[in-house]
């Protein structure tokens, strides 16, 4: 059986503690797991922060860094096969949806090679020149030693979108992987020593929440960079604030899907589905309010309803499954919990609502695709699932859907359908949430910025600006010392 070491120090160890990780599909052992002891996450912050100040990364030039993520990029294709077969055993991804991540990974790299290359580390204020004499420069400067944690549901993702910016800011980091799906960032890990990361300069381990706290409080940690639940970022927020922490955090969302009634239902029923379903509904972006004006609703619901039989549950293994088991025995069972008090609170059930447990599925945690027809005070309208349950809600119009749509303490992504595209980037444009599809939905562009507005989270992954939240940002006043010389004004002041 694979085993999952510490990735320390550009070094694979073992420890005393280990498990083993769980196939969702069939409770089968993917990999034996060690998990790090409270000496080993200290010996990992030391390992990056050695690296930090070695003359050889902070020597290191941005086209040699550039030339490193382009290499991790490679090789990420090279290991393709393998990096699927593992991703689709230890998280339940569908074929599909893990050949997708692999391909976002590699792609996220090569693109954050190109920004690097580009990117002005130095530049001259051209406005301000004081007296003349003097020069003004902004200096972004790598944060240094970086706690990283990532959640499970997109585990190779996550971690490049972790890593990248690490690499390409110059500062060091351990990362956290979940400890459902420490798998994939394993074999990262040997892609990183392949490409010829310096040691220490990216240091992996997995654990739960003990595992993560820990690393949170070591005081060499620079910035916090959490991926998760918005419960367990608003701990970490807290905990940060104790030290005035740089802090990014990419939490829950419930994201609005907003059909318009001149919609094209040819493609909206089926994006109304997708925006829902990809991956069991285990997206932080799944759409999983669904608004539809009055005036197309019943035509809608009924499409939606016919059209959702056709979903494809099935082994994650078999590549015409749409989506397979949900990660774990706690996320199924907060999800049936979910539905279950939609069903007492008097939500109307128009599909699914079941666990699956004919044949092959009695081994995992399937459930059928579910929709229910919803008001804004039911539970489901409000709180993040995590699950294959969508809420639909008819709305008199554009503006009630806006209001709607921005009712809720998440802004991460969510969607506008509609012929007439002027008409849906002006809504697009109302909504408060990070990225907005039009006509679309979860397609991600590596060079633009994804994160949350309120409560879905701080800062942005990916684009520049993901690259930028690695980085600080220094002002640089140099004045010639002899023309300085020549026109003192400290005397204004004695
Ligand atoms: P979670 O918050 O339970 O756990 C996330 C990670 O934090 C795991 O690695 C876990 O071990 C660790 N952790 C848990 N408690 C901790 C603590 N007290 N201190 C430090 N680390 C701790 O979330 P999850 O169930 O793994 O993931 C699902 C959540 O992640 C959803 O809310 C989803 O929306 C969110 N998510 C957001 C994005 C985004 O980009 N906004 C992407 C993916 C997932």
């Amino acid at each position: 059986m694979k085993e999952i070491k510490l990735f320390i120090n550009g070094e694979f160890r073992t420890s005393a503690k280990s498990f083993h990780s769980e196939n969702p599909a069939n409770g089968e052992a993917v990999a034996k797991v060690y998990l790090p002891s409270e000496q080993d996450i200290d010996q990992a912050i030391d390992a990056a922060e050695n690296a930090f100040y070695s003359a050889e990364w902070r020597g290191m030039d941005q086209n040699k860094r550039a030339d490193i993520l382009e290499k991790i990029s490679e090789k990420l294709k090279e290991r393709r096969n393998e990096l699927v077969e593992l991703e689709v055993a230890d998280s339940g991804s569908s074929l599909r949806k893990a050949k997708a991540d692999v391909a976002n990974a590699a792609s996220y790299f090569k693109v954050l090679a190109g920004q690097l290359r580009k990117f002005q580390f130095e530049v001259k204020d051209e406005n301000a020149s004081r007296a003349g004499f003097s020069h003004n420069y902004r200096i972004y400067e790598p944060v240094g030693v970086c706690a990283q944690i990532i959640p499970w549901n997109f585990p190779l993702v996550m971690a490049a979108w972790k890593i990248g910016p690490v690499i390409a800011s110059g500062s060091t980091s351990v990362l956290k992987t979940a400890e459902d799906t420490p798998v994939t960032a394993s074999i990262l890990a040997e892609i990183l020593n392949d490409a010829g990361l310096p040691k220490g300069v990216v240091n992996i381990i997995t654990g739960g929440a003990s595992e993560g706290e820990y690393l949170l409080a070591n005081k060499k940690v620079k910035k916090v960079a959490f991926t998760g639940s918005t419960a367990v970022g608003r701990k970490i927020m807290q905990n940060a604030g104790q030290r005035i922490q740089n802090l990014s955090l990419e939490l829950g969302g419930k994201s609005a899907n907003i059909v318009l009634d001149d919609a094209d239902l040819s493609i909206a029923v089926d994006g109304a589905l997708y925006a829902f379903l990809y991956h069991a509904g285990q997206a932080c972006d799944s759409g999983t309010r669904l608004f539809v004006e009055e005036k197309i609703y019943p035509e809608f619901k009924e499409a939606l309803v016919k059209r959702i039989k056709d979903v494809k549950v099935g082994l994650p293994t078999d590549p015409a499954t749409a989506y397979g088991p949900v990660v774990n025995k706690k996320q199924l069972d907060t999800i049936m919990g979910y539905i279950e008090t939609s069903k007492k609170e008097g939500a109307k059930l128009l599909a699914g609502g079941s666990r699956m447990t004919d044949g092959d599925f009695s081994k995992g945690y399937y459930i059928q695709p579910t929709l229910f027809e919803v008001t804004p005070d039911h539970t489901i309208f409000n709180e993040e699932i995590f699950g294959p349950v969508l809420a639909i809600t008819p709305v008199k119009n554009e503006a009630e859907a806006v209001k709607l749509a921005n009712q809720s303490i998440y802004g991460l992504a969510g969607a506008v359908w509609s012929k007439n595209q002027q008409r849906a980037i002006n809504v697009a444009k109302q909504l408060e949430t990070g990225m907005v599809w039009i006509n679309e939905y979860h397609l991600l562009n590596p060079g633009m910025p994804f994160g949350g507005y309120k409560q879905s989270g701080i800062g942005r992954e990916m684009g520049e600006e993901g690259m930028k939240a690695y980085l600080e940002v220094k002002h640089l006043w140099v004045s010639d010392c002899d023309e300085r010389a020549k026109k003192p004004w400290f005397d204004a002041i004695f």
